[in-house]
């Protein structure tokens, strides 16, 4: 069976690390803010080459946190509309409807699953303040021309980084192109942690300042409290295993790299549309996502070949019964592609057997044999 993902087998290559990073926690008697968050904080933000990291207790935290900040600095208000990928996953959306905001759901690229400036353009309003570009599946939405746009028109940029961490383009990662870029560690993720993390980095001071106190109750001097905060702190456990896996997630997005290259020169089916890699860098492949008319039929011809699927994302946020105001809204690419992709095994630890299995299964695929 080739799994989806093994996330067993990529933590205990870091066994004996993780657990002699754990009882340095336990020993120093020091569990929530302390020198292994003030540590990773530093590290984080080096790595994707902005001033600030600031660790927070998840990635929906992240975004919504930032998004409540530049409410707290005056720079956006409530009923402001912020641009949005309407393929997202859901997360993106409830960070802007949870600080109400307004976000306009814009239809991606359908080659690359992330926005263009294009369809930016078509859904600009004299009430849009920020936009919010989502790095989907690891691939580094088009900054350059995103970052432009937003100048021109005097936006804010919120990246989504969740799904990729280490991507770039023209030298800069994931985390360093927008006014502000929230992360997730959450297992599963490229860089994971051991249970819920995230993170926000900014070259902006004004915006680490607040962002810390939001984190922490509303204060930064204890018992002092400038705003009505939240409790969303990154732990000191936590904050440990990320120190432990960071400096090993380059050569992780490599070995990705290569699964997916052998992906892409493998796979060969004309009823399997492949995934665009972008230039060399700018894809992290959180997720090796192919697109199919036939999806049900395809996904159980891999099942039968021992090899596990799943599907991000079933059903589109418009869609969803959490936001009924969005249910008449028409987002027909949006739609197509909820109705066609597919995720292949994606991992850093696949041998190229589980990889080359894989690919012949997909060319193995035929309507004729299911009928
Ligand atoms: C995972 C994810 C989030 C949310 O992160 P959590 O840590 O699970 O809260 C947000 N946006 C995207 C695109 C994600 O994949």
């Amino acid at each position: 069976m080739v799994k989806f993902l093994d996330l067993k087998g990529i933590n205990s290559q870091h066994r004996q690390a993780l657990i002699d990073a754990c009882i340095e926690v336990i020993d120093s008697g020091w569990y929530i803010m302390g020198e292994k968050l003030r540590r990773f904080e530093v590290d984080f933000a080096d790595y994707c080459g902005v001033k600030h990291c600031v660790g927070v207790a998840n990635g929906l935290d992240a975004l919504t946190l930032t998004l409540r900040a530049w409410k707290q600095l005056g720079r956006i208000a409530e009923g402001d509309e912020v641009l949005v990928p309407a393929n997202t996953y859901i997360a993106t959306i409830l960070a802007i409807t949870e600080n109400k905001l307004v976000p306009t759901l814009v239809e991606p690229e359908l080659e690359s699953f992330n926005l263009g400036v294009e369809n930016l353009t078509q859904a600009l309003t004299p009430r849009t303040k920020v936009i919010m570009p989502v790095h989907l599946y690891g691939r580094l939405a088009d900054m350059p021309a995103i970052t432009n746009f937003a100048e021109k028109h005097g936006l804010l940029v919120l990246e989504d980084s969740a799904q990729a961490h280490g991507a770039k383009l023209e030298g800069r990662r994931a985390g360093a192109w927008g006014d502000a870029s929230g992360f997730s560690f959450y297992p599963g993720k490229n860089l994971g942690a051991l249970g819920d993390a995230g993170a926000i980095t900014t070259n902006d001071d004004a915006l680490a300042d607040t962002l810390k106190a939001l984190r922490n109750y509303g204060s930064q001097v204890k018992y002092m409290n400038m705003y009505q905060g939240v409790n969303s702190r990154l732990d000191e456990l936590q904050a440990a295993m990320l120190a432990v896996k960071l400096p090993l997630l380059d050569s992780e997005t490599q070995r990705r790299q290569q699964v997916a290259q052998m992906y892409l020169d493998g796979i060969c089916n004309p009823h399997i549309a492949l995934p665009e890699p972008g230039v060399p860098g700018q894809h992290a492949w959180h997720l090796f996502v192919v697109r199919t008319g036939h999806r049900e039929q395809l996904q159980q011809h891999l099942s039968s070949h021992n090899v596990q699927t799943l599907v991000h994302y079933p059903i589109p946020p418009h869609q969803q019964k959490a936001y009924p105001d969005f249910a008449d809204l028409s987002l027909p690419l949006t739609e197509q592609l909820h109705n066609e992709v597919i995720s292949l095994p994606m991992d850093p630890n696949l041998t190229v057997a589980s990889v080359q299995s894989v690919i012949d299964a997909c060319n193995s695929f035929s309507l004729v044999e299911q009928s």
